[in-house]
């Protein structure tokens, strides 16, 4: 399946879906009109919590360090677990989602960049880019390794089943409090955290290492969503399970990385060298010059 169908105008792919998007806008208005009819209650907050924390553990620990870079390694069954946390999180299927990643790597901030916000601003990078027709399919030819496991196919393929079972299961156990809050006003806080790694991440922080891309390092967006923050480290280094390099870079992902480790659930954490961590400066262009002059290799 192809990302681009080549039959289409370049425009008319870009477009926003927005009969197909629906979905999409209706769960911001359940949440919004479910707080309001319900009432605020701070139980619905702890589950709304709950819900976001053990949904962005698929997705960070999942989607992005597992199945998008393959940071460390599991079982079968435990990729298939990392691939159900990641899909109940709406966020469609673990090829779709580790296709568009692993492209959004290698053209980070480059014109080819599925989600920059400096080729196309920030509401772009931040959602737009998801609701297009353009991206609707993933590019299976990027995520080979992935495609390879049939129950990664159809979990990928039918992925709305997951989360319609998912909002069922809140609902059955918990009526209608659980659903408004662990899964509407849960999925939006979600879906957003989520987002502004590939918009905020990438205007609004820090940025320790030279990396040809703009992507930052930022404490609040790190904390919010588990350790994805320290979005500079991840494009410095992609290699490594864990993107706080410093025992202060709160990476809550890694952490319950480390925890599953302990139980035998993964293995091979990969984490970042010491050489890499340190490699803060870019390259002296001048310096290198001079020694190439010289007659001395240039190449580190
Ligand atoms: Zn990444
Ligand atoms: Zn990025």
């Amino acid at each position: 399946m192809s990302s681009v169908p080549s039959s289409a105008p370049q425009a008319e792919l870009d477009r926003v879906r927005w009969i197909d998007t629906i979905p999409y806008w209706s769960v911001h208005l359940v949440a919004v009109a479910g707080i309001a009819l319900l009432g605020f209650s701070w139980s619905g907050v702890a589950l709304a919590a709950i819900s976001y924390a053990v949904r962005m553990f698929g997705i960070t620990a999942g989607y992005h360090r597992y199945f998008s870079h393959r940071t460390f390694k599991t079982s079968r069954v435990g990729q298939l677990g990392f691939a159900l946390l990641g899909v109940i999180s709406t966020q469609k299927g673990p090829l779709w989602w580790a296709a568009h990643h692993r492209n959004h790597h290698k053209y980070s901030d480059q014109p080819e960049d599925l989600h920059s916000p400096r080729q196309r601003g920030f509401w772009w990078s931040h959602m737009f880019w998801i609701l297009v027709r353009r991206h609707q399919h993933a590019d299976h030819t990027k995520v080979k390794d992935l495609a390879a496991f049939p129950e990664l196919r159809f979990i990928d393929r039918f992925e709305i089943l997951f989360t319609i079972a998912y909002a069922a299961a809140l609902y059955l156990i918990g009526g209608t409090h659980a659903l408004i809050w662990g899964y509407f006003v849960s999925t939006v806080v979600l879906w957003h955290l989520t987002f502004t790694i590939n918009s905020l991440a990438h205007v609004w922080g820090a940025r320790r290492y030279p990396t040809s891309d703009d992507s930052r390092n930022n404490p609040l967006l790190a904390i919010l969503t588990l350790g994805e923050g320290w979005h500079n480290n991840h494009h410095h280094y992609q290699r490594s399970a864990r993107q706080g390099f410093y025992w202060w870079e709160v990476d809550l992902s890694f952490y319950g990385l480390k925890v599953l480790e302990l139980f035998r659930i993964v293995w091979d954490v990969q984490g970042v060298p010491r050489h890499v961590r340190d490699q803060t400066a870019a390259p002296n262009r001048a310096r290198l010059d001079v020694e190439a002059e010289d007659g001395t290799s240039a190449a580190a």
